[in-house]
């Protein structure tokens, strides 16, 4: 195969399917508005969700020919409280979700992926913004509209590694306040799917909540990141000759 295709987002949705068809024999080129990958990104833990289908998602990750050049950590535990503070700890035999980091900077899945896709031969060309792809393609660009909102801290902590959720409206209206920590890492944030404008509010409040219900949590450091998400439905994932992969094709998590 020698098929010339043009992928429009470097992020991982783009670079997947740049490494896999590139390793299939065709001769990829990606276009990335920013000077380098994972910049919405900031460092920021997130996870893979494991519970969304019966293959685990590592096994998913291996299968589809990506290897884990990025942290990859697998977590079984995860704890959770509702507004009222009363705590649930949720175990899994299988991990609930494997960590990731994203960004820039090695270690960081956009990073692993972007050596991954040069490794097979994909060009890679950044601050390129590609609005219409005129004889068809794939498009990866990530959100085209604010469904969820998250605000949050990166920060360093004493706290052991640790997943953890709150389920409080009045800390994120219809969604969730999350902490993950990692060999002394963490990211803390408010996820929202209303009430925008008290953005603000809710993320102090999660920022006093976690403290209240982990005492030993000692933020030092702490940096601030905010990011949005989109969600839809309905939309084909194939137009005019156009693929749509990730969150550019509605999909989430
Ligand atoms: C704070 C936060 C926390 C999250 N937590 C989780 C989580 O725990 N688990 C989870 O599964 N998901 C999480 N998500 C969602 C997850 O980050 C996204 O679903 C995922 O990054 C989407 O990947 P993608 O490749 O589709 O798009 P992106 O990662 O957004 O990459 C798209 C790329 O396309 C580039 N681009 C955009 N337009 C153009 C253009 N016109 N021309 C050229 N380049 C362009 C962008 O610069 C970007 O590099 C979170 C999101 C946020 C903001």
């Amino acid at each position: 195969m020698n098929k010339e295709i043009e992928i429009v987002g470097a992020g991982p949705a783009g670079l997947v399917a740049a490494i896999n068809l590139a390793k299939a024999g065709c001769k990829v080129t990606v276009y990335e508005e920013k000077s380098e990958v994972g910049h919405r990104f900031h460092g920021d833990f997130q996870g893979l969700e494991n519970w969304s289908s019966e293959e685990d998602a590592a096994v998913l990750l291996e299968r589809l020919g990506i290897k884990t050049n990025y942290t990859c950590q697998p977590y079984s535990e995860l704890t959770v409280f509702d507004a009222n503070l009363n705590k649930r700890i949720i175990r899994s035999q299988r991990p609930l979700f494997y960590l990731v980091q994203r960004g820039h900077a090695p270690g960081c899945l956009d990073h692993g992926l972007m050596e991954q896709a040069k490794e097979a031969d994909v060009e890679i060309v950044f601050n390129k913004r590609v609005d219409k792809l005129e004889s068809g393609g794939i498009v990866g660009i990530g959100p085209r509209a604010a469904d969820a909102i998250a605000k949050g801290i990166i920060f360093n902590t004493t706290m052991e590694d640790t997943a953890a959720a709150i389920l409080d409206d009045t800390l994120a209206p219809k969604g969730y306040s999350y902490l993950l920590i990692h060999k002394n890492k963490a990211t803390m944030a408010t996820c929202m799917f209303k009430d925008f404008k008290r953005e603000k509010e809710c993320f102090e409040r999660t920022v006093e909540t976690f403290k209240k219900v982990f005492p030993k949590l000692n933020i030092t450091d702490a940096k601030e990141f905010g990011g949005y998400g989109n969600f839809f439905f309905g939309k084909p994932a194939f137009e005019n000759g156009k693929y749509y992969v990730g969150e550019a094709a509605g999909l989430q998590d």
